[in-house]
């Protein structure tokens, strides 16, 4: 990708894949940067995934975002993995090399830990205990990600007790499981909660949980971002919570990806903000 004036095509592989925002994000950066390129929407069926994903280099694309379903099986399709994305056991950006290989990248945590330094630039993962909710792909991501920044103490919970005592493998030491009746009580004395569970998104019902033993001091984050303000951050607020939605982890996740696709590091502003969220 070292030619500057080599009109560079990249997008996005799913099913659904219109409801991404990721085409209006990368368009919008490829006119501030005055990039020659273009960013699209590419609708792939779970049994095509292998031949879209190997297509990508014949079509002389710089590379793409991998969306849900996709996640794991296009990581089976890479040449060379990052050391993160290996850990995480998914993919959500491939980079094609100029020789044609498919180097594959994990940018949601680098996203997610932005989004919150965006919204304080004191944050530290070694604040206190950080309470995560849900054992989904977000959350495996999420968790790495918090580890990775020097969380002490991480208490997983999860519906499903066994997948959260699989995901707390991946460092026993910080991260303790409970059980989901003991949601409440694991809020005691901890300085984060984050939700990864899709409950308060749009289709579903609001999260279940409740926040009396929140010190208020805590900051409270969740994943979801349609609607802006789940009813869980809408209660935090009124606690006096410091809160963060999920659109910053969207933003910042596709920072390093247009980085490497198009030689511009871009910046998330309160402009691209307003832009995105009109369309919700
Ligand atoms: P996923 O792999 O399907 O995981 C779903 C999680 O939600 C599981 O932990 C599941 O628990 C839990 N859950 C489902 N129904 C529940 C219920 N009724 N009560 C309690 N827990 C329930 O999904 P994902 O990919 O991790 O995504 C999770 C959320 O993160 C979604 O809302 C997604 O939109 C959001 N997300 C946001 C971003 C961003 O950029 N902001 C990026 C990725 C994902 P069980 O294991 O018990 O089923």
């Amino acid at each position: 990708m070292s030619d500057s004036n080599q009109f560079k095509l990249a997008g996005v592989m799913g099913m659904p894949v219109f409801q991404s925002r990721s085409p209006m994000l990368h368009n919008y950066w490829i006119k501030k940067y005055n990039v020659k390129g273009a960013y699209g929407h590419f609708p792939v069926q779970i049994d095509d995934v292998e031949a879209a994903v190997r297509g990508l280099s014949a079509l002389g694309m710089c590379g793409c975002n991998i969306t849900h379903p996709h996640k794991i099986k296009a990581m089976q399709q890479m040449d060379v993995l990052s050391p993160l994305a290996q850990r995480v056991g998914a993919i959500n950006c491939i980079v094609v090399q100029a020789d044609g290989s498919l180097h594959g990248f994990n940018h949601d945590g680098f996203g997610y830990i932005q989004s919150l330094k965006d919204v304080n630039p004191h944050w530290r993962a070694d604040a206190g205990p950080i309470v995560v909710l849900g054992a989904g792909g977000a959350a495996r991501a999420v968790l790495i990600s918090l580890i990775d920044e020097g969380a002490q103490e991480i208490r997983l919970i999860n519906r499903t007790r066994d997948k959260a005592d699989e995901l707390a493998s991946v460092n026993t030491q910080v991260v303790k499981t409970y059980t989901w009746d003991e949601r409440h009580a694991a809020l005691e004395g901890a300085a984060m909660l984050v939700n990864t569970t899709n409950q308060g998104m749009y289709d579903q019902p609001p999260l279940d949980i409740r926040l009396d033993a929140l010190p208020t001091s805590a900051l409270v984050s969740d994943l979801v971002y349609i609607p802006l303000e789940t009813p869980l951050l809408a209660t935090a607020r009124q606690r006096g919570h410091v809160t963060v939605n999920g659109l910053g982890m969207l933003l910042n996740q596709a920072i390093p990806a247009f980085e490497s696709w198009f030689g511009v590091r871009p910046e998330v502003t309160d402009e691209l903000r307003q832009s995105i969220l009109a369309t919700f």
